[in-house]
């Protein structure tokens, strides 16, 4: 991608506020903002924000099922797969599933965020035995089990993250579930070559995550998406990614909410020794997110930039996304959510106030009403007049 001359901040801040449309060149030329240009910057992400949702920011009180920490894909920077017979290996059962659920609707809880490895039974016979023992065909065909159960047996309503899916499963999970969501991580074909992050993960080839992004669109499935940011990609990706993201939004209008994640080294991971992402990369990013879409929900983990989380307020977040009173995070379990109270105190600081929110954000609930069924009379008993959770704790 050519490069402008040096950018002129203030002569593109007048050009989008006339309503001129970014480039992918100006858009890159933002990644690499100065920190002495970055405060104007965010405060016009910051301006988007407000005007898309004043003065306001949501999270999800939820509990995480890691349905079956399996997979098939080895991603370079995933603590939280197994092969079968290593340490912490686990599917969880039926029972355990709902053990998990009733425990968090007593705390208050309002989303099972089901978040499991990729399709495992292809490679490991001993989860094509586990599946059998629990009466069902593949690891997709128990999500929706799991997924109907928690529905049908309590007030929590799922949200399924099984990796890739064809148009029939989005279909069939869409059934018994009111969002679903799965990370585009980068659009980088790089990522893939030897000794890359996604060198050995199938399921991370790019344009088979769009593919399955799309075919959620097409079928208005609210879905959540985003970027893992600091794997090995450039800023030229990160601009592309979010490009395709919101050309895909453009084009079917489904995208509740782009997550922008920071990969965070641990100590167990082949990448244990890459470089983290800069607190001033995630304010570039999130910055950016938000200039390309001013009215899609922006989320930023809170837990993986503690202490500083708060910042991204300043850069247009308006979602802290899902935050656990009861479950670790099992993606990066060393990095505990913050307290709720504390995240209330640090956004009320900012002028903003805390709602506690569903998984499908407010402005997805009348269409997935209008799919009838038991989804939808969940969804009814689960929302307030504005969409947002109506059985709320702090
Ligand atoms: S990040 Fe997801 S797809 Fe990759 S290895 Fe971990 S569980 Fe599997």
């Amino acid at each position: 991608m050519a490069l402008t001359a040096q950018l002129d901040t203030g002569s593109l801040l007048d050009r989008l506020r006339g309503g001129e449309p970014i480039t992918r060149e100006h858009a890159c030329e933002l990644l690499k903002t100065s920190p002495a240009e970055l405060p104007r910057l965010l405060a016009y992400a910051k301006e988007l924000k407000e005007r898309f949702k004043p003065a306001v920011v949501s999270y999800s009180r939820k509990v995480f099922i890691p349905l079956t920490n399996l997979c098939r894909d080895y991603c370079g920077y995933c603590i939280f797969r197994r092969d079968p017979g290593q340490p912490g290996a686990h599917t969880m059962t039926p029972e355990e599933v709902l053990a998990v659920v009733r425990q968090g609707e007593k705390l208050g809880c309002t989303e099972a965020l089901f978040s499991l490895g990729d399709k495992p039974e292809l490679i490991f016979p001993e989860m094509r035995q586990t599946l059998h023992r629990f009466g069902y065909r593949s690891t997709l065909h128990y999500l929706e089990g799991m997924c109907e159960l928690v529905l049908r047996e309590s007030s929590l309503l799922p949200h399924p993250n099984p990796g890739l899916l064809s148009a029939e499963w989005i279909s069939r999970l869409a059934a018994v579930s009111p969002s679903m969501g799965l990370m585009l991580e980068s659009t980088s074909e790089a990522l893939l070559q030897p000794r890359a992050a996604h060198d050995n993960a199938p399921d991370k080839v790019p344009s088979r995550r769009l593919r399955t992004i799309e075919q959620a669109g097409k079928q208005g499935v609210p879905f959540t998406t985003g970027l893992l940011l600091g794997i090995g990609e450039t800023l030229e990706d990160r601009v592309n990614s979010l490009f395709a993201i919101r050309d895909l939004h453009h084009r079917y209008g489904h995208i509740q909410e782009v997550i922008i994640q920071n990969f965070r080294a641990k100590p167990e991971i082949p990448m244990h020794n890459w470089p983290e992402p800069s607190h001033q990369d995630m304010l570039r990013a999130i910055m950016l997110a938000r200039i390309l879409l001013p009215e899609v929900n922006l989320q930023a983990p809170p837990n993986l930039s503690a202490p500083n989380y708060q910042d991204f307020l300043d850069a247009g977040i308006n979602d802290w996304g899902g935050v656990s009173p009861l479950t670790p995070d099992f993606i990066n379990p060393e990095k505990p959510w913050p307290h709720l109270l504390e995240l209330e105190r640090r956004t009320s600081q900012k002028g903003q106030r805390l709602k506690q929110r569903l998984p499908v954000y407010p402005e997805f609930v009348p269409a997935v009403m209008s799919r009838g069924g038991l989804l939808a009379e969940k969804l009814r008993q689960a929302c307030d007049q504005e969409g947002y959770a109506l059985r709320t704790a702090a």
